[in-house]
């Protein structure tokens, strides 16, 4: 069988499904599944092979060694699996390299851990997952790393916040889980303006958490970021099996990030890469195929309920920024693709009771749904619903969550698999019911 990873007359569903099976890192050619790869360490032969491994381990640079079949030597500076399916990811993202982490928080972690020293700043959106908001507020100001969360909807107020310190531009899009977008494009060019007059070494550095939309809606780097990070654990990963993540970075960060990969541990277990090159990257298309015309027809469904007061999905025509939608969020094909998240609110007087509603319809679908799963996460086989405000996002104070645009009685649903008409009966019987 020919080997055409690399070739354009395959459009990248197809390749994804193949992915790359001729590798400097490890021929499986022969295998139709790539074995699943287990070993915490490897045999050397001689003294020497072992400190040659050593010296070519995070040295990408040296041409010669990067040509030759890697010495491998323990799981943690890198083994096979994980190596094949990094290099599967930077390819359906558009990027020059990636480097998998146990999670998407070491990921994160990662990119901004090689990014930033002390005296650097941070500017990040408003609104992102509760972890993430919980790293760069509770952590980062003890190393001396103050972070700037303002609106990156704002383009002036961008402008006003950078700094001859700035290092790090940091945002979700869609936002989770409110999913608002920011322009990548619009801060790309503000960017590159800014880097025209700075030493190289001071350059600001876009980072797009991309876990929301997964490189099949949008590719963050071909529209002008420079690192996108992940959780495998979400989209990717698709079936809610195990926990990983990614940084897709250019390739002379590649090096950097696999040593501080060796040195804070946050590896991927072998286990948990194996699924996400098997089930998860070859399945990706179709899943998101399926639940972005399902997400569609439940958030069409929901605009028309007279219980529901607002809902957000990029797909729809009402969504403020459905024009941004249509630029960014396109599929390996170039069409429209918004995604399979839903963010909603139950309608009601006053935010507090918007907000008590909510929590009872829920509860009503904990208690009745047969296809709609109480349970934090998304990008599952199975539709989740949660409630940002006291479950995902409760690290953001309740005070803060209105500021930042979080609706306290806000919903966020995560459209999986099953038959659309069989999720939106599950909703009507509970909103029946409240
Ligand atoms: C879940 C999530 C993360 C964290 O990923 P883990 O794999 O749970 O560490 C980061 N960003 C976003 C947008 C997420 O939804």
């Amino acid at each position: 069988m020919a080997d055409n990873f690399d070739n354009p007359k395959y459009s990248k569903e197809t390749r994804l499904i193949y992915g790359k099976d001729h590798t400097d890192k490890w021929d499986y050619n022969h295998h139709v599944i790539p074995p699943l790869s287990s070993s915490t360490t490897y045999r050397l032969d001689s003294a020497q092979r072992g400190a040659q491994g050593f010296i070519e381990f995070a040295h990408h640079e040296d041409e010669e060694a990067s040509s030759r079949a890697p010495i491998w030597i323990y799981d943690r500076l890198g083994e096979p699996n994980k190596d094949i399916l990094e290099e599967n990811l930077a390819f359906a993202e558009g990027g020059e390299t990636a480097i998998t982490f146990s999670t998407g928080m070491a990921a994160i972690s990662g990119v901004l851990g090689v990014l930033t020293r002390s005296g650097d700043e941070i500017i990040a959106h408003r609104t992102m997952y509760g972890c993430t908001f919980s790293l760069l507020t509770n952590w980062y100001p003890n190393y001396n790393i103050p972070v700037h969360l303002i609106n990156l909807r704002d383009l002036d107020a961008i402008e006003e916040t950078i700094n001859e310190n700035t290092r790090v531009i940091y945002f979700e899009t869609p936002v989770n889980p409110n999913l608002n977008l920011v322009d990548i494009e619009a801060l790309a060019a503000i960017v590159k303006k800014h880097n025209e007059n700075r030493d190289p070494e001071r350059h600001i550095y876009i980072v797009v958490d991309n876990t929301f939309a997964t490189p099949f809606c949008q590719r963050p780097i071909e529209l002008g970021a420079d690192f996108v990070v992940h959780s495998l654990t979400k989209g990717i990963g698709g079936f809610g099996t195990d926990m990983g993540g990614v940084a897709i970075a250019p390739r002379k960060w590649q090096d950097l990030l696999l040593l501080y990969r060796k040195d804070f541990g946050g590896v991927l277990a072998t286990k948990s890469a194996w699924p996400v090159m098997v089930y998860g990257l070859p399945t990706l298309a179709l899943r998101m195929k399926r639940q972005i015309q399902s997400a569609t027809e439940v958030a069409q469904w929901l605009e028309k309920h007279p219980k529901v007061s607002n809902v957000n999905y990029p797909g729809l025509e009402s969504f403020a920024q459905h024009e941004l939608a249509k630029k960014q969020m396109r599929d390996f094909d170039g069409d429209f693709a918004p995604g399979a998240l839903i963010y909603f609110s139950v309608a009601g007087d006053t935010p507090e009771k918007s907000r008590l509603y909510g929590e009872t319809f829920i509860n009503r679908v904990a208690a009745d749904a047969y296809t709609i799963t109480l349970a934090v996460s998304l990008g599952h086989t199975r539709t989740l619903i949660e409630h940002p405000g006291s479950m995902t996002h409760s690290a953001i104070p309740p005070d803060e969550q209105l500021k930042r645009g979080l609706d306290p009685g806000g919903i966020r649903l995560s459209i999986g698999l099953e038959h659309p008409q069989d999720i939106i009966n599950d909703l009507e019987d509970s909103f029946a019911r409240i």
